[in-house]
């Protein structure tokens, strides 16, 4: 099969000619949300930019298996080794078992990535489902003498790995550079080194997600032999958050599969420690095309709880945050996504969506109005081309900024048609078709949305009363011609009129 994708692989900061380990199948795993909150448009981007690939490369002919993870244990607040739960701190404020936290906001992000028409990953796992994996894991790591017991918790040994390999080659840091922004956080004694990071936490008492594991590490060899002796330990605790997608994305995609995305902010320390974590088990790194989308800002500013400015999805969908000067619909804001690249930052503004919206409406124009096109014997347009750039665009690196700026060239070449102005062919008509079909819904990801049917329903049948209205005027005038070509008209199309006392009903019988 012809592999034409090429996708910039963060590892090798380069692009790099997409061709899957065992084709057609693909592996692929997208690190998803923590779920102690709502939604998101950090949520948002990562989820519409790997729909975008998992949509391209199924059109492409693949067989994807996608994983996308659902963390509801071991990711503690400020992303450190120390500190609460994030799943469990919410559990404890709002009085709930862990899993009702858990079910409610995954049920609430499932519902999200519907609105913006984000198709379901092939297998969405939870961590707390794959602690017996983890802790496997970690057992592994430990084993080939990349990680030390400390006061019941297990840690990675930064030092020791970076002796063999490169901690760091990810995010191009040495571990100099990490050891200068670390910060000092309480619990750090624990560890051998700042750098370190937790691969099993022992739980405190006031710890309500905790799990039984064993553990044993070498501790010597005796001096006349090649015996090794080993200490065992139990320990009730808890993996540490870089476990699970190391653990899962193994069990589900095998010790090497295709891509393994995420968001930027996730390149350190999380993907760092993945990639660290799976050489430290498995002698190599599973994952052959690192991928990234970049982060997004509201008005020039970083997006955070502290800022004031963390709007979440439901709040952009129906405008209830005071910066929004109205709703956005999902389809607006996946379609603002998409018009930038996803390596490139996203600065949301009202006027910005507001564009959005007006250039969304246009291109869907355009795709209603093909069907009003009536074919000429000949075509003054190039509707042929039009294919072609678009795959160009998507098979660089998925550059949907490109692909959007050809289909706004088509929207023209649609309205000068329909104008008059130009003519087209029955075959490139159709071939025309095709293509705003393939790249605005099947690979955009793009739909019609049920608001503007609802508005269309209005508006219609705001029509249908000024007929009516005419009609009485017709009658009352005794105009009968007008008054039943208007009734035999509307009859005809499906409507039943009813005169009353009143005025005149009406209802559509379909
Ligand atoms: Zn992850």
């Amino acid at each position: 099969m012809e592999h034409p994708l090429t996708i910039y692989n963060t590892l090798d900061r380069r692009k790099e000619q997409f061709v899957p380990l065992h084709e057609p199948h693909v592996g692929m795993y997208v690190c998803g949300p923590t779920v102690y909150g709502d939604a998101h448009l950090g949520h948002a981007r990562p989820a519409i930019t790997f729909d975008l690939l998992f949509r391209y490369l199924t059109h492409l002919g693949y067989k994807v298996r996608y994983v996308r993870n659902i963390t509801d244990v071991g990711h503690l607040e400020h992303d450190a080794d120390d500190g609460e739960d994030k799943i469990a701190k919410k559990a404890r404020l709002e009085q709930l078992e862990p899993m009702e936290v858990v079910q409610y906001y995954v049920n609430r992000y499932h519902k999200a990535m519907e609105a913006l028409n984000v198709l379901p990953p092939s297998i969405e796992p939870h961590a707390s489902g794959h602690i017996i994996e983890q802790i496997q894991l970690v057992k592994e790591i430990m084993e080939n003498g990349y990680a030390y017991e400390s006061e019941g918790s297990v840690y990675f040994d930064v030092e020791k790995y970076n002796k063999d390999y490169h901690y760091g080659k990810l995010s191009g840091r040495n571990l100099d550079d990490v050891l200068n922004t670390t910060r000092e956080l309480d619990g750090q004694e624990e560890k051998h080194n700042p750098a370190d990071f937790a691969l099993w936490k022992r739980a405190q008492p006031e710890h309500i997600m905790r799990w039984p594991a064993e553990f044993k590490y070498k501790v010597g060899k005796y001096p006349d032999g090649d015996t090794t002796e080993y200490k065992q330990f139990t320990s009730i605790g808890f993996p540490g958050w870089h476990c699970e997608c190391t653990a899962m994305g193994k069990k589900y995609l095998g010790d090497h599969f295709d891509i393994h995305g995420g968001g930027m902010d996730l390149i350190f320390p999380h993907h760092e420690c993945e990639i660290a974590q799976s050489v430290a088990s498995q002698g190599d790194d599973m994952v052959h095309y690192w991928m990234h989308n970049n982060m997004i800002t509201i008005n020039g500013q970083k997006m955070g709880k502290s800022y004031g400015n963390f709007i979440n999805l439901d709040e952009f969908f129906n405008g209830s945050h005071k910066l929004l000067a109205q709703a956005y619909s999902p389809m607006t804001i996946r379609f603002f996504i998409l018009q930038a690249h996803y390596r490139s930052t996203v600065d949301f503004s009202n006027e910005a969506l507001q564009a959005a919206e007006k250039g969304l409406a246009r291109l869907m124009d355009a795709v209603n109005g093909l069907e009003k096109i009536t074919p000429s014997a000949a075509s003054s347009v190039d509707a042929k081309s039009l294919r072609k750039n678009c795959y160009e665009a998507i098979n660089d690196d998925l550059n949907t900024p490109i692909v959007i700026a050809h289909l706004f060239d088509g929207a023209r070449m649609i309205n000068n048609i329909i104008a008059g102005n130009d003519t087209i062919t029955a075959e490139d008509l159709k071939d025309l078709k095709e293509t705003f079909h393939l790249f605005c819904f099947e690979i955009l990801g793009l739909k019609e949305e049920n608001d503007s049917n609802e508005e269309r329903e209005v508006a219609f049948g705001k029509v249908v009363d000024m007929l009516l209205e005419q009609r009485m005027k017709a009658k009352a005038n005794k105009d009968w011609a007008t008054s039943d070509q208007i009734r035999d008209e509307l009859t005809a199309l499906g409507f039943a009129i009813k005169d009353t006392k009143d005025g005149c009903e009406w209802k559509l019988n379909k």
